[in-house]
């Protein structure tokens, strides 16, 4: 009985509307948002209600609860984030920030059109994979090249054309499952090829290749152990001698190298193989991701032989996971950045990847010095050594030496302040260590420390 006359003082849509109609900040939204949030409000008030009496239903409160909703709607939910994990390939997270030529690149194309497919010398139809075929051919030393949608669609599409209904040979210790349900078994079985698993987890021998060559055998497929080591009593053979051994039987040596870099990198004691290096062993098709290690956006590059990739130029399958513009742009410019500049510097995840640790540990204590305004003292804030791996399927052993700030409000947990931070209209993605947070400053810049200032600023003392 009780229950019921609480459910009657919900007050009603009309009532609501009216309250609401003097008030500005919903006044800026269309009426008919305005009332679909109003019906959301008291709907989840009334069902609240049910499970708990005590729930606050005046006016007032659902008004504040409506004026949330609806900025709730005028904010993006696919929107920057600062990255305090220190991770610089954070796939959740978007993996590589794009450079300032990169996003140029995507501005200028982005609001208007483009030379995406039309040939500006002819005035005909030109083809959007020769925009950056040259400059790859270039740096990576490969007669042709493709870019396709990602490094998934890229394996996906040289299977496709090349070992279709033949067989394809893989060393049982490069059956890689990446994040996201990418299984190489999985893949292959898609393509319509069929696999033939040699050797055993931690030894593969040239000579176990050799052995399951037969007549329908269409390609020796190599797969980078991007995201894994197996280290200790470990074999496999040499690359070049695997190539010669695939071409005196007129077969391919197919690599997905994942994450593929364009210069010899050595970060945190790793290092990983280049492009250039895998096509001079004599592999005829390398395929890797724009948005790792090269530092650019969402992209599949293929590189090699140029009759291997005018087979790829002749699949339906290319249409279904062609390469949008925007991304286009993105990797022209970062490649611009590499054929151009100095790309340690200037593509921003290779210089957060080797970037010095004393920058880090300055900078650490830049950020340090921010966080301890006088208005916030009480927090403690102290700059810590760290080290993290580069994420996004790369240098997994990798242990990157950085710096970091952890950080304690008292009166707060560590979850609480996290998922506060989380929360913003800007999060801020941090770890927990300790019962502190840590604010790693390898991928931050100068007004990320800033708002991270700030946002403690505002937890602390909220309305100061
Ligand atoms: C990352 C990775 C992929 C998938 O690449 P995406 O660009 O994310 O699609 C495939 N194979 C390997 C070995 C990888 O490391």
């Amino acid at each position: 009985m009780e229950g019921n006359n609480k459910l009657r003082s919900i007050p009603s849509i009309d009532r609501l509307l009216s309250i609401a109609s003097a008030d500005k900040e919903i006044n800026a939204y269309p009426r008919e948002l305005v009332v679909a949030c109003l019906r959301q409000v008291a709907a989840e008030a009334r069902e609240a209600l049910r499970l708990n009496s005590e729930q606050e239903c005046s006016p007032a409160a659902l008004l504040v609860e409506a004026r949330e909703m609806l900025s709730r709607c005028s904010r993006p939910s696919l929107r920057r984030v600062i990255n305090a994990t220190g991770v610089v390939l954070h796939t959740n997270l978007g993996r590589a920030p794009l450079g300032r030529r990169a996003r140029e690149c995507v501005t200028d194309v982005m609001a208007g059109y483009s030379t995406l497919e039309y040939d500006t010398e002819t005035g005909g139809r030109g083809s959007r994979y020769a925009h950056v075929s040259e400059q790859l051919c270039q740096l990576t030393g490969a007669e042709d090249a493709i870019v396709v949608n990602n490094n998934a669609a890229a394996v996906l599409l040289v299977l496709s054309a090349v070992t279709k209904g033949r067989e394809v040979i893989v060393s049982r210790g490069e059956l890689v499952e990446i994040g996201g349900s990418f299984r190489i078994p999985d893949v292959l079985r898609q393509s319509g090829a069929t696999l033939v698993e040699v050797g055993t987890t931690n030894k593969t021998h040239l000579s176990d290749y050799e052995q399951a060559i037969g007549p329908n055998t269409g390609a020796i497929l190599k797969v980078h152990t991007s995201n894994y080591r197996i280290i200790g009593f470990t074999a496999q053979p040499d690359g070049r001698e695997l190539a010669a051994l695939a071409h005196r039987y007129q077969l391919p040596v197919i690599e997905d190298l994942g994450s593929g870099t364009l210069l010899p990198l050595a970060a945190g004691g790793q290092t990983e193989p280049t492009v250039a290096e895998r096509l001079q062993l004599g592999f005829d098709v390398v395929t890797f991701s724009g948005d790792k290690l090269l530092g650019a956006g969402q992209a599949g590059i293929i590189a090699g032989k140029a009759r291997y990739v005018a087979m790829m130029k002749q699949q339906p399958l290319l249409r279904a996971v062609r390469i949008d513009k925007l991304s286009l742009a993105a990797l022209e410019g970062t490649l611009m950045e590499y054929v151009l500049g100095e790309p340690e510097q200037t593509v921003p995840a290779l210089a957060m990847l080797t970037i010095a640790e004393d920058i880090l540990k300055e900078r650490a204590i830049q950020l340090t010095r921010l966080i301890l305004q006088p208005e916030l003292s009480g927090l403690t804030a102290e700059v810590v050594p760290l080290s993290s791996p580069a994420g996004g399927g790369a240098l997994p052993l990798a242990a990157l030496r950085g710096y970091g700030v952890a950080v304690n409000m008292p009166g707060m947990s560590a979850d609480k302040l996290e998922s506060r931070l989380r929360q913003r209209n800007i999060p801020i993605i941090v770890r927990i260590q300790e019962e502190r947070i840590i604010f790693d400053v390898r991928c931050l810049v100068e007004t990320d420390m800033e708002e991270i200032a700030a946002a403690l600023s505002e937890i602390w003392r909220p309305g100061a």
